[in-house]
This record gives C-alpha cells, sequence and structure tokens, in this order.
C-alpha cells in the first residue's frame, strides 16, 4: 500500500486568546513599540508553528501568517502600493497605513474573500511601480525552518492576485505579464532556501469566470516551468470545484483540490480519469470552514478511492483554517456536544488519525474519532419535529390592500424618517454590559441601566423628529450571537473567534440541534421603548438567512431544513411582538447577498430557499402590521428580482456610496413596494449637508414613487460617536422638513 502523507493549508493568525489582535492593536496605540511588535508576533508565529508540529503533519505552511492580510503582504512584496501612499519605505507603518488609513489618506478598499466573511485589502494598481521588495516570505521561511519544522512557503498565485486587485491602465494580462519575473524571483529564492515545494494559491480557478483566465493561466505557469520551477508548485484551489482537465494540463507538480465545497464534481473528474498518475494530488478532505468533527469512516473510503487514481496522495484540510478557531481545548463545553466538534488543531488531528490508519496500521486513534462521531451524531437535541407548511410563507394580502390598512394604522407624514436600529454602543454600553456578564452588577440592575439608555434615545428621537423609532439594540452584543445566545440549537464559545479583517474577530454561534423559539427575546425592550412615546417604535430582529450565514452551520441537515428551522423561530418572535401591540418589525437581512454561491449554477436555488425562509419568518402577521426589512451593500444586480419577492413592506437599503448604480438595479423591475434609501454613509465620522441629503432624495425620486419612499441614514449607527448622531439626523429630518414643504406649496 502506497503511504499517504499530511499537510496543511494556513492556521488561524489570532492565537488561541486572541494574542495576536491584541499585540497589533497595542502597537496601534503605542502601548508596544516597533521592535516589541516583532518579537511578540514571531513568538506568536512561533507557537502556531510548533503547534502544528504537535500533530506530525509532513509539511507546514509558512507564509498564512500575517500582520494584517496575506493579500496586503504580497502587495507590498510586489510593490503595488496605493499611489497615496508611495514614496515612503516599505515597512510595518506602511502596511498599517494602507489597512486602516491615516489622518491624510482613506484606507484601501476591504472586500469578502470569496464566500467567506474573511476580507482581504484590495491591491490598487494606478501608477504601481512593480518591483520586488524585502523577501518577507523568504524571512518567514527560513525562521521556520530553523525552529526544525518542516514547512512549505504558501503564496497567492498571479492569476487570483491580479484578479482580486483593482486600478492601472494595464489589461489583466499586462499585469500578470509585469508580475511573472518578480513571481519567479521570489519562488527561485524559496527553492534555493530548500522549500519542498510551494504552494501557490490559485482560488479564482474555482469560480465561473475561471475559463476567461484560462489562455494566461497557462501562459504564467508555461513560464514558470521554464525557468525550472514547474516541480516545485502545487497550484491549490478551494472552495468550489475546478476544470481538472485544463489544471492537469499545467506544468506544476501537483495540484490541491477541495472535496469537501466541490458539489462531488471534483471527485467525479477525477473517477473520470482526469487526473493524470504522475501528478500529486493535495487532496483537502476535511472541511477548513466548519467546526464539526468529520465523519471520519467516510473520509477513509474517500482516501481509498483517491488512491486509485494518483501515485502519490497528501491529505489536507479543503481550505485554509483561518476559518475556524484555533482549539477545543479552552473552551468549557458539555462533552456531549464537544465530542461533534472540531476546531483547527482536532482537524489536524484528524489527519493524524487517518494518517496513522493507512500508514501504521494503527487503528486507536481513528476508533476514537469514530466513536465519538457516532455518539454526537445520536443525539436528543437533533431530533425536533417541525411542520413547516403549517406556517404562512405568503401574506394574507396583497401589498395594495396591505398598505391601505398599515396607513390607516400608522398615519405616518409625507417620506418618513426612521434609523436603521441600533445607537451608539458607547464605552459605557459596552462596559455595563461587561459588568453585567462577570457578575459584578446585577440583572436588575443591568436592566436598569438598560433602561435608562434607551428612555434617553427615545427622547432623543423625538426631541430631533423622526417618525418612525427605535429602541436601540443596546442590550445585543451583535445581531447574530444576540440571538444565538437565546435560541435554543445554538451554542455560544469563549474563544471560539475568527478573524474577519485586520484585527477585527468574529464569534460565530455554533448551531449544533434543532432550533426552537422557546420565550420572546427582544419583546421586553421594544414595548419598554414604545410605552415611552406615542410614535410608532419598530420592532428590531435578523432575519433567517442573516442568522445561518453568519453561523457555523449544521452539515448533516441540507442547509435550507436548518434555515427554516431558524424562520420559524423568528416567525414566533414576529408574533409575539404583534401580539404586544408592536406594529411595524424590522427583520434585517444583511447577509442574503454574500450567502449567494460562487458558481451561478447555483444562485436561483439559493435565493429561492432564501427567499422561501424569510417569507416564514414574516408572512403570519396581519395585514395593518408593517414588515421591513434592511440589507446594507450595494451590488444589487444579481438579487434585485430575489428581493423584490420577500414581499417586504418596507426595504431600507445602503445607497450612499452609490447612488447611480442602485437607481439603475431599480430600473430594471417595477419595484412598487415601500423602499427606504440610506441617504448618508454611517461609516464615515462625517456629517452629512442638507444639500446631500436633499439632492439624494431628489434623485432616488425620480425613479421611485413619492408615496413609497423613505428617508434613512443607510445602516445601524453603533459605531457611530452619540454628537455625530445627533447632528446626522438632525440634518436629516431637517432636509425632509423642507421637502415636505415644498411639496405642500406645489401640489
Ligand atoms: N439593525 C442592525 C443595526 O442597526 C442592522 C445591522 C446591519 O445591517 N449589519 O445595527
Ligand atoms: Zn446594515
Amino acid at each position: 500500500m502506497m503511504t499517504i502523507k499530511t499537510s496543511n493549508l494556513g492556521f488561524p493568525r489570532l492565537g488561541r486568546k486572541r494574542e495576536w489582535k491584541k499585540t497589533i492593536e497595542s502597537y496601534w496605540s503605542n502601548k508596544i513599540n516597533a521592535d516589541e511588535l516583532n518579537q511578540q508576533l514571531t513568538d506568536l508565529h512561533k507557537e502556531n508553528l510548533l503547534l502544528q508540529k504537535n500533530y506530525n503533519l509532513d509539511s507546514i505552511p509558512v507564509g498564512d501568517f500575517s500582520l494584517y492580510d496575506h493579500i496586503l503582504d504580497t502587495s507590498l512584496l510586489f510593490n503595488i502600493i496605493p499611489e497615496r501612499f508611495q514614496g515612503r519605505e516599505v515597512n510595518n507603518d506602511l502596511l498599517f497605513d494602507i489597512a486602516r488609513g491615516n489622518k491624510e489618506h482613506v484606507a484601501s478598499a476591504l472586500i469578502k474573500w470569496f464566500n467567506t466573511n474573511y476580507h482581504y485589502i484590495v491591491p490598487e494598481w494606478d501608477h504601481a511601480e512593480p518591483k520586488l521588495n524585502h523577501n518577507v516570505l523568504l524571512e518567514r521561511f527560513n525562521y521556520a525552518q530553523s525552529l526544525n519544522v518542516n514547512a512549505h512557503p504558501v503564496i497567492v498565485g498571479p492569476i487570483t492576485f491580479v484578479q482580486l486587485s483593482k486600478g492601472g491602465n494595464q489589461t489583466f494580462e499586462e499585469k500578470v505579464e509585469t508580475l511573472l519575473p518578480l513571481y519567479k524571483e521570489v519562488l527561485q529564492s524559496l527553492a534555493d532556501a530548500g522549500a519542498e515545494y510551494i504552494q501557490i494559491d490559485e482560488p479564482v480557478l474555482v469560480t465561473d469566470t475561471s475559463e476567461d483566465f484560462e489562455d494566461i493561466t497557462r501562459h504564467a505557469y508555461d513560464y514558470f516551468a521554464q525557468a525550472g520551477l514547474g516541480e516545485k508548485l502545487v497550484i491549490q484551489t478551494y472552495f468550489e470545484r475546478v476544470n481538472l482537465k485544463f489544471l492537469n494540463s499545467l506544468p506544476v507538480k501537483g495540484l490541491g483540490l477541495d472535496f469537501v465545497h466541490d458539489n462531488g464534481y471534483n471527485l467525479s473528474q477525477i473517477e473520470a480519469g482526469d487526473l493524470a498518475k504522475d501528478k500529486v494530488l493535495y487532496a483537502g478532505i476535511i472541511d477548513g470552514r466548519n467546526v464539526w468533527a468529520a465523519d471520519i469512516e467516510a473520509k477513509q473510503s474517500l482516501i481509498e478511492k483517491l488512491q486509485n487514481y494518483t501515485t502519490e496522495l497528501v491529505i489536507q484540510p479543503s481550505s485554509s483554517l483561518l476559518h475556524v478557531p484555533v482549539s477545543l481545548d479552552d473552551e468549557t463545553l458539555d462533552e456531549s456536544i464537544a465530542e461533534g466538534l472540531s476546531f483547527a488543531t482536532e482537524k489536524l488531528d484528524e489527519l493524524d488519525a487517518l494518517r496513522r490508519l493507512f500508514n501504521d496500521n494503527d487503528f486507536a486513534k481513528f476508533d476514537e474519532l469514530k466513536a465519538r462521531y457516532e455518539r454526537f451524531q445520536n443525539q436528543s437535541f437533533k431530533n425536533l419535529e417541525y411542520d413547516f407548511d403549517s406556517v404562512r410563507s405568503s401574506r394574507k394580502s396583497p401589498f395594495a390592500e396591505r398598505r391601505k390598512e398599515q396607513d390607516a394604522q400608522l398615519n405616518l407624514p409625507d417620506l418618513p424618517t426612521t434609523t436603521i436600529g441600533s445607537f451608539p454602543q458607547s464605552q459605557e454600553v459596552r462596559k455595563q454590559r461587561a459588568a453585567w456578564k462577570n457578575n459584578r452588577i446585577t440583572d436588575a440592575e443591568y436592566n436598569d441601566f438598560l433602561e435608562s439608555e434607551i428612555a434617553r434615545w427615545i427622547k432623543i428621537q423625538e426631541d430631533i423628529g423622526l417618525d418612525v423609532l427605535v429602541h436601540g439594540e443596546f442590550e445585543r452584543n451583535d445581531m447574530v450571537e444576540f440571538f444565538g445566545e437565546k435560541l435554543q440549537g445554538f451554542l455560544v464559545t469563549k474563544f471560539g473567534w475568527v478573524q474577519s479583517y485586520g484585527s477585527r474577530a468574529v464569534k460565530p454561534p455554533i448551531i449544533y440541534g434543532d432550533v426552537k423559539w422557546n420565550e420572546p427575546l427582544t419583546v421586553k425592550e421594544t414595548l419598554y421603548a414604545q410605552g415611552l412615546t406615542d410614535k410608532p417604535v419598530k420592532g428590531m430582529l435578523t432575519g433567517p438567512v442573516t442568522i445561518l450565514n453568519w453561523s457555523f452551520e449544521r452539515v448533516d441537515l441540507p442547509r435550507e431544513e436548518v434555515q427554516n428551522q431558524i424562520a420559524l423561530a423568528i416567525n414566533e418572535e414576529v408574533l409575539a411582538l404583534e401580539d404586544a401591540g408592536i406594529k411595524i418589525i424590522q427583520v434585517d437581512e444583511p447577509a442574503l447577498r454574500e450567502g449567494l454561491p460562487l458558481r451561478s449554477e447555483y444562485h436561483a436555488d439559493y435565493l429561492n430557499k432564501a427567499v422561501h425562509s424569510f417569507k416564514l419568518a414574516t408572512s403570519s402577521v396581519a395585514d395593518a402590521t408593517q414588515i421591513h426589512t434592511h440589507m446594507c451593500y450595494s451590488q444589487f444586480g444579481q438579487i434585485i428580482h430575489a428581493i423584490y419577492d420577500l414581499d417586504a413592506d418596507v426595504i431600507s437599503i445602503e445607497t450612499s456610496r452609490s447612488h447611480g448604480d442602485l437607481i439603475q438595479d431599480f430600473e430594471d423591475i417595477t419595484y412598487d413596494l415601500g423602499i427606504g434609501l440610506g441617504v448618508y454613509d454611517i461609516h464615515s465620522p462625517r456629517i452629512p449637508t442638507e444639500e446631500e441629503i436633499t439632492t439624494a432624495i431628489d434623485r432616488a425620486l425620480q425613479q421611485i414613487d413619492r408615496s413609497l419612499f423613505w428617508v434613512n441614514p443607510d445602516c445601524g449607527l453603533k459605531t457611530r460617536k452619540e454628537d455625530e448622531v445627533r447632528e446626522a439626523l438632525t440634518v436629516l429630518v431637517n432636509s425632509v422638513d423642507k421637502l415636505r414643504k415644498t411639496k405642500s406649496t406645489t401640489v
């Protein structure tokens, strides 16, 4: 029997207790100096390497560790520096300034890394002068070797790097061409330093558009092969299937494929004979993006299959482990649940179990993991019964009729004004929450604090003159974690952090069992706020699609089923709010767009299911109850029909950064439901002028019926300062007042 090897693609940077974040933020706030920063990060890098070494991997990645983002590292390596930051020494300070902006210049854009919640810094080519800067990758590789770690360098490949970048007047091909000699030099330096292979990440090769890049991809890898580097290169892909015939034709040592998120297509291409026997297969068999223990027996049979088609097999996670928390060791979880989980180190242990099984005929660890897996699958928290058909998935009456009842009940003015839900999570709010979590104040004291904050903000909103008020979401840490803490079937970890961008990490809840609503989650605060004012207060909930997208989802059930379970729970909450007399309920779906599958052939199915879940959550209310939703991104083009199908009475959306584009999207469709346009950018501390707001509204009104139109900021205000919020909302309300007057004089 041939032996198998094990490897990894990338490891979480954060450290077990988010040491990475603490170090970097201490540097930003001048608590440590540049030397201390370097020292502490080197220590953490070492710890990450040695931690991985415990699992007997044949090779450990280097180049995944970074001060901020690995794409930004690559931009610096090749001197792709945004024009406004050019002329400075290339060092960590420059790196942080590009990532975060400084007093003079705005930061580079952050964009979601494929369909994950990780964000990379977009390389900017305008007037860039590509050349090779200090070779940090080589330095880190040498460092790993000095620790006696069997390492392989990781670098993002030229096709993916260029595809993810923007600006410059060169063509795609010209940019790649410019980079090739620089790549060659770096790859050569790594080969000279003793790298057995180099993992060159080309995830764009799994996307719809990969066909457009085939010629230039071939050209790039031919170029490397001519330099004698082909035998060192492994083209690594993840998150979807590849065109294996094409990849197989490239002159490289090996191919890295995802066998978890490929809908079975990578395996079927291999079975069809599309992989040459002499290519080393780097098989991503352990899910790198989720936290579930592997079905280890299924992995065993996958390996057995793959062995028939290659002479050299390396097993590894399906993607970098950047997308999962570090280790279960620090959690204090109920053992019956912990048994079903697997974070980064546990995933490496699964690989080790398989390696021992195949290479040494050692069943011990394999059998143990198998038993754990089976016990977890047979748990009682996984067998609730649902009757999805008994819950309405369309409103009782069409919008035109609902609208009459809502208008009669709400009696709102022309161009009603509102906000998106949250008000500043001030230091005081965070301090009180922490005190309550650590039992330093009682439930009653915390509740008193929340009520005083709600009351203060109801008064502020009334004074400013907004029409539909909100309670402010002070009781919530995060719009998904909050529901995760309260709904049955969800688990919230202590240290389950995952990097989102830069030093920001999120702690996605884990959906481990069937989801159930047991008691009202938001009614108390909403009712308290409503009791203080005659104006309507909006109930504020997170929708099923967003809750699912921002959680670790179950994989033992179809995604749609879990999403519908959440929808039923949210429906209960919607009804509880309605029962309590709340007349407007907003169900936020900011993550609906990001869950869109990478390949367009799956879009319709995803969107249909998303729309259905949203409607399950929101359709049971009376006609007179007004359902709002909110989304905050501007590329609506692909999903505009799905948004319309949600049949929400009012949608509020982010537009302030791209008015033109959005209005365009709305030209393609007769959008005859209520719509609130985000008239100013809440991501900036800048206070908008009346003129800007008026212009934005005027422009939109050329496209959208005035009687359907609402005015609001473009997202929640939790990250803003109190003064900024007061001022900006005052400007907003004043602008609308003037527009109302001009209307009444012209009519
Ligand atoms: N209601 C949430 C808030 O105002 C919405 C946040 C979001 O769209 N991301 O904070
Ligand atoms: Zn938003």
